[in-house]
């Protein structure tokens, strides 16, 4: 056994499913995730539109509602309070509400809809902040809010602004700031800086990345833009179809991507640092989540696909470096794996 460090964050074999009216309406939007969020790391996950993202996210963070559920698996989260883990699954309403802001919060795409726009700022902060610090004076609240603006380079005056009278950029960064309120150990962020224009995207964004530095919270952080994220991230989790297809250091999917789909993702986006080139989309369009076919879901777009994977589903397994969900990828490990023993050997 190896004395792996405890993770912060354990998602275990996780589906989540939007019940329809018939059985065969159900659409399973995550099927059988895996995987952890380590302290202070920075984990993004990519993939096409309706591959599950966003709802991985909000059944992470219990922020689901019908007809979303949760048939199968856990997410563990080891903070202080909970050394060996609680299964945010299973959690109640009231242990949940103890851990959101405090442990785990939560950036959405759009700011506007999270912060009230008939609100003043200081009093969206005073919420948040007596909800775990209920005694919490006034002169303190105005003086973390102030703190807490500046870290996200708003001047502290804005405090006593309506949220309707900021820019789309300062919302935003409001609202990291507010997530920000209760020192929590893990942020999530489902496409933060969409609405936002390119030069506020790299401000907000570097301002998370210096923050993030300073105060060591992990981040799972999602995005269409890729490039933005093998910048951004440690790791990154590449989900096809409602499963993560790949799982790699960001600079592995950068530079050495495996599975075929991420290949075609990565090749689909232009790099800061490579000469520019004509790009090409993948071919094809997702499965039906309603009707997934047998084997990779994948397949019918992929150009490597052999016999196996029209029959059989494959699993992420450890490819060295990389975890990928392919089975062309996996013979070609496991046969230069051999190799490499049989020479060692001789
Ligand atoms: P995007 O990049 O467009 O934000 P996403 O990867 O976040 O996409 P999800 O929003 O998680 O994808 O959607 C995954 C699948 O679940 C899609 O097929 C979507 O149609 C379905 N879905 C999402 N929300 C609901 C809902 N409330 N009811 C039924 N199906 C839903
Ligand atoms: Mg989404």
């Amino acid at each position: 056994m190896t004395d792996a460090p405890i993770p912060l964050l354990s998602v275990r074999d996780l589906d989540v499913m939007y019940l329809g009216l018939t059985d065969d309406q159900n659409v399973k939007a995550c099927s059988g995730i895996t995987l952890d969020v380590h302290r202070g790391e920075i984990l993004g996950i990519a993939g096409e539109s309706a591959s599950g993202k966003s709802t991985l996210l909000t059944a992470i963070t219990r922020l689901q509602s019908p007809p979303a559920v949760t048939p199968k698996g856990e997410v563990i989260l080891y903070d202080e309070k909970h050394p060996n883990g609680i299964d945010l699954v299973q959690a109640g309403e009231r242990e949940m509400r103890a851990l959101r802001w405090s442990d785990i919060s939560i950036v959405m795409q759009s700011a506007m809809a999270c912060l009230n726009p008939v609100t003043r700022l200081i009093a969206q902060f005073a919420d948040t902040l007596r909800a775990h610090q209920p005694r919490i004076s006034r002169a303190q609240i105005r003086t973390r809010t102030a703190e807490l603006l500046q870290m996200v380079g708003i001047a502290p005056t804005a405090m006593d602004k309506y949220a309707h009278e900021l820019s789309g950029g300062m919302r935003q960064r409001a609202l990291i700031a507010l997530a920000l309120a209760c020192e929590p150990d893990l942020i999530v962020m489902d496409e933060p800086t969409t609405a936002v224009d390119v030069v506020m995207q790299r401000q907000i964004l570097t301002h998370i990345l210096r923050l993030q530095e300073e105060l060591g919270f992990a981040v799972i952080f999602v995005t269409h833009d890729l490039s933005l994220l093998l910048e951004m991230a440690d790791r990154v989790a590449i989900m096809y179809a409602g499963r993560i297809v790949e799982l790699a250091p960001a600079r592995t999917i950068a530079e050495n991507p495996q599975h075929p789909y991420t290949q075609g993702l990565r090749n689909s986006f232009p790099s800061l640092h490579e000469p520019r080139q004509v790009r090409h989309g993948i071919p094809g369009s997702p499965p039906d989540l309603r009707a997934l076919p047998t084997g990779c879901p994948f397949r019918a777009r992929c150009r490597e696909a052999v016999e196996q994977c029209g029959t059989t589903r494959p699993e992420l397994v450890d490819l060295g470096v990389s975890r990928a969900a392919c089975h062309v990828r996996h013979e070609e490990f496991v046969a230069d794996t051999a190799l490499a023993s049989t020479g060692a050997a001789r």
